[in-house]
């Protein structure tokens, strides 16, 4: 897919903004906070209503103002579409082609992105909750049924939590309660191990090729699935759903000892190992960093998969953090197949090969 046109309205330090002429590639270039991220953050925003910044749409608002416009004109391989997005203190708003969409979960993949930030490092380096947000966003992206039972499971599971924190010492109606909820908790957490473990084997596959480009060889990345019950490799939610009411029942006191619950999706993690070892260990900064790269760049090919489209790339200061060669390989994989949208600081800081036929847009103070 290919963003033809992009128009924001008081976004961020956007107060009017009308782009055309996007190429392949695009460099935008400016000074420290002129809007080169705000500018990706938008498109980010457009594909997945959320940013991948901050979790309080509110900051997207320019200051003093009310509400908050993006909207693009995105060529598809079956057509053009017309994207739109509308924040306010109301919430959000989504069209496409005019269209009201009545849940924002049918705008959501329309647009698809893959972004590449500083902040990715964190999936390697960060909490296991960071990780989950990971796989969440990029699942979620590509199927948006899982956002379905991802918002199920988290509304049983404070509903769960709630009852189990009143549980102690109380009667037997208690526990018929938290069996009803043992069910439904199950029932849809069930859908999301599955589909998350089916996401990182095939990203797995795409991964382990990439880095092992990158790394001239060098290095063999994996990737598991670490669950909080069960085999990471089990994916029949029959299984899975025989082994979460075991696993529920026999931690049953514990949780209301502790008055939460324990184990489900929401405690599961992500491992990363290179030539079997830990990268969140042992892995160097430079390996921390192609890791969380090349986990990026595998999903562009799995989405490619998916849906059997490329999804527009956002690089946002990654470039100038590689040397010519890397950044060389980096354009060159995905500069006829996926529009590549790149933030510098300058252009003398992009040595890579080949962006003589880019696209350069300066950006100064929002515009
Ligand atoms: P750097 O090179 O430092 O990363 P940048 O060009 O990527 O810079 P951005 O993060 O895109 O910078 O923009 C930062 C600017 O946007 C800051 O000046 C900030 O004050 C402004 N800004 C952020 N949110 C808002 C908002 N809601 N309303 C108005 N301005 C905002
Ligand atoms: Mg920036």
């Amino acid at each position: 897919m290919y963003v033809n046109h992009l128009r924001l309205e008081n976004y961020r330090n956007y107060t009017a903004l009308e782009l055309n002429g996007f190429g392949n590639v695009n460099l935008l270039i400016g000074r420290n906070a002129q809007g080169k991220t705000n500018l990706l953050e938008s498109l980010f925003v457009l594909a997945l209503t959320k940013s991948h910044r901050t979790s309080k749409d509110k900051e997207l608002i320019a200051f003093g103002s009310d509400h908050a416009v993006i909207a693009a004109e995105v060529e598809k391989k079956y057509g053009t579409l017309n994207l739109e997005l509308r924040l306010s203190q109301q919430g959000k708003r989504a069209r496409l082609n005019s269209l009201e969409q009545r849940k924002l979960s049918d705008f959501i993949g329309a647009l698809n992105v893959v972004m590449f930030a500083p902040e990715d490092l964190e999936i390697v380096k960060g909490t296991p909750g960071i990780r989950r947000r990971f796989l969440d966003m990029e699942i979620g992206q590509v199927q948006p049924s899982y956002l379905f039972h991802l918002q199920q499971y988290q509304k049983v599971l404070m509903q769960r939590n709630n009852l189990l924190k009143q549980a102690y010492g109380a009667g037997p109606e208690m526990l018929t309660m938290l069996e009803i909820w043992n069910e439904q908790l199950a029932e849809h957490g069930v859908k999301i191990i599955k589909r998350r473990k089916q996401f990182i084997r095939k990203l797995q596959k795409w991964a382990e090729q990439i880095h092992e480009g990158i790394t001239g060889g060098l290095e063999k990345l994996e990737l598991s699935y670490l669950p909080s019950f069960g085999e990471a490799e089990e994916e029949d939610e029959a299984v899975l759903m025989e082994q979460f009411m075991i696993k529920l029942s026999q931690m049953k006191d514990q949780e209301i000892r502790r008055g939460m619950t324990l184990s489900g999706p929401h405690r599961d993690d992500l491992a990363f190992h290179i030539n079997g070892n830990e990268a969140q260990v042992y892995g160097s900064q430079g390996q921390q960093r192609t890791t969380a790269l090349s986990l990026k760049l595998a999903e562009i090919e799995l989405i490619h998969e998916e849906i059997g489209e490329y999804p527009i790339l956002l690089l946002d200061d990654v470039l100038s953090e590689l040397d010519p060669y890397r950044q060389t390989q980096l354009i060159e994989t995905f500069q006829s197949k996926v529009q590549t949208f790149i933030t510098a600081t300058g252009i003398e800081s992009i040595n890579a090969g080949r962006l003589q036929d880019a696209s350069i847009f300066h950006v100064q103070e929002g515009q």
